[in-house]
């Protein structure tokens, strides 16, 4: 089991959100694709990860930053006697491998992922030495995807290749993992180095009149759900996936805090993002319920 679990970035969430609500423009839509394709790939490398048997620490996303640099490294293992951190991409296609960039054979030219990793493992080595720890590191970039290939690549890089996933979870299996506290001591100190950056100064203009009110299923992001009184439930009609009105209300409100994290939450205002579906009396008794109440009769609002 992971010790440290990843999850989506600010930016992606609210991405997510202004797609599905306002639209998104064809660059920023193509950012939030490449940023919902990387998380995809990332996550899949943690499902392959989360099944290692050996007694190893598992720290998924982590943001760092020595001497002014920062840097991230999207999946850390520590061993016994080395630390691990993999760069993991989503990428897919046909690629050639040239040693200054990754050229894709139907195109664009992306940089070569190893003066990522290069950077990454100096800046790691550095942290590392400034916390007191001299323990080696062993990068790698892992290809996550099925459907790539790598012509022309050098066997000696540190590539792992889609077909070689097993190969890498069978040799993560054989590396010496006798934990001891002071590993775990390193774990925490990472976690609790770990940066969280703001997503808003990186995101394209937007305004509450510009979101499209109502509320959405929680599994397809489709609008199409009907809400029924009498079962407490949401129904999309897409998807066919259920969820208890208290979620789906909490869900709601936790978007338009995100979006908007200076608006007063109100009965109101709820009920009008979730464009008056649901009674005012019901989102009145959830969000009593689960937040702190402010103020009194109409003037009242929630955090
Ligand atoms: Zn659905």
């Amino acid at each position: 089991m992971a010790y440290k679990n990843r999850n989506e970035s600010g930016e992606l969430l609210i991405l997510r959100i202004l797609n599905r609500r306002m639209g998104l423009k064809a660059e920023e839509q193509k950012k939030y694709l490449n940023l919902e394709k990387g998380f995809k790939g990332e996550t899949q490398f943690d499902e392959l990860t989360e099944n290692l048997q050996s007694q190893c620490i598992i720290l998924n996303e982590l943001l760092l930053e020595v001497n002014e640099s920062k840097f991230q490294i999207d999946t850390t293992i520590i061993f016994q006697d080395a630390i691990y951190p993999f760069e993991v991409k989503n990428y897919d296609g046909d690629f050639i491998y040239k040693p200054d960039r990754l050229k894709k054979i139907s195109g664009k030219d992306y940089k070569n992922p190893l003066d990522q990793l290069k950077r990454t493992q100096f800046l790691f080595s550095q942290l590392l030495q400034n916390l007191g720890y001299n323990i080696p590191i062993e990068g790698s970039v892992v290809f996550i995807n099925p459907e790539f290939t790598l012509y022309e690549a050098p066997p000696n890089k540190p590539f792992v290749f889609p077909t070689q996933l097993n190969q890498l979870i069978k040799k993560l299996e054989k590396v010496p993992a006798k934990l001891t506290n002071r590993h775990f001591k390193l774990a925490d100190k990472l976690v609790s180095l770990h940066q969280i950056e703001s997503p808003y100064t990186r995101l394209p203009p937007y305004d509450y009149n510009q979101q499209k009110k109502g509320i959405t299923c929680a599994k397809c992001n489709s609008f199409n759900v009907t809400f029924s009184t009498g079962a407490r439930k949401v129904f999309c009609d897409i998807c066919e996936c259920e969820e208890g009105i208290e979620s789906a209300i909490l869900r709601n409100v936790e978007e338009i805090k995100l979006l908007f994290p200076d608006i007063k939450i109100t009965t109101n205002l709820v009920y009008e993002w979730c464009s008056g579906v649901v009674a005012k009396k019901t989102i009145k008794k959830y969000l009593k319920k689960n937040y702190q109440s402010i103020g009194n009769k109409k003037y009242t609002y929630y955090i």
